[in-house]
């Protein structure tokens, strides 16, 4: 049986930027605390430009997530290249449950950050189910939270125990760190305002500036 690294963390998500919409916060306030951060990025995320290469932007993408990464103190960022909408399928046939099991071996978080199960995206939803079958398969033990993107309340979520992250002193890095993302501009223009709200939304409701809220599924 491995042991996670009590100072080990990792996020698993589908999109590069779901890292920072999600945790970002977090992951600031993890890395100055000395944590190692590992992120995981299931796909290269959107191709809206038909103009442009795929290998363009993807290349683009990687190198945006690395940047943001070593800005908000991570530790590291892989992409795992699967195509949207085609994780379930892709994830069999492209052997990723070996992959993905290597990669946990060799970081071994203590605590997974991941898409919740109820999320309006599905590749979100697919995501956290391939994960939590993957550490089911590999029977490894670790505490497994959700973060939620798009719904700014989730009562659905309400039965499980839920953490509250002050992430007051890092909510300016997590902002700056999805400015970075240049390639994503028009996405992040409107969805800015929201990551406020919710913010400050969940700060108030926990008597602090600015949090973020997890719930606890393992
Ligand atoms: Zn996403």
């Amino acid at each position: 049986m491995i042991k996670p690294d009590p100072n080990n963390i990792m996020i698993i998500c589908a999109h590069s930027d779901d890292q920072i919409f999600g945790p970002g916060g977090t992951i600031a306030k993890y890395a100055k605390e000395g944590k190692e951060i590992f992120t995981i990025i299931f796909s290269y995320g959107h191709f809206s430009s038909p103009l442009i290469k795929k290998e363009i932007i993807a290349s683009a993408r990687v190198k945006e997530a690395k940047d943001v990464d070593k800005y908000i103190g991570g530790s590291g960022v892989i992409f795992l290249g699967l195509d949207e909408n085609k994780f379930a399928e892709q994830f069999k046939s492209k052997k990723m449950y070996a992959k993905l099991k290597k990669l946990i071996l060799e970081h071994k978080p203590t605590r997974i950050f991941t898409h919740s199960h109820d999320d309006p995206l599905p590749d979100h939803r697919v995501l956290n189910k391939l994960l939590l079958d993957t550490l089911d398969k590999m029977k490894y033990k670790s505490e497994v939270y959700m973060f939620d993107i798009w719904n700014l309340f989730n009562i659905k979520k309400q039965h499980h125990p839920k953490i509250v992250i002050d992430i007051s002193s890092t909510f300016k890095i997590k902002i700056k760190a999805l400015k970075m993302f240049e390639s994503q501009q028009v996405a992040l223009t409107t969805l800015l305002w929201s990551v406020y709200l919710k913010a400050w939304l969940s700060g108030i409701l926990n008597k602090m500036k600015f949090a973020e809220v997890f719930y606890k599924i393992r």
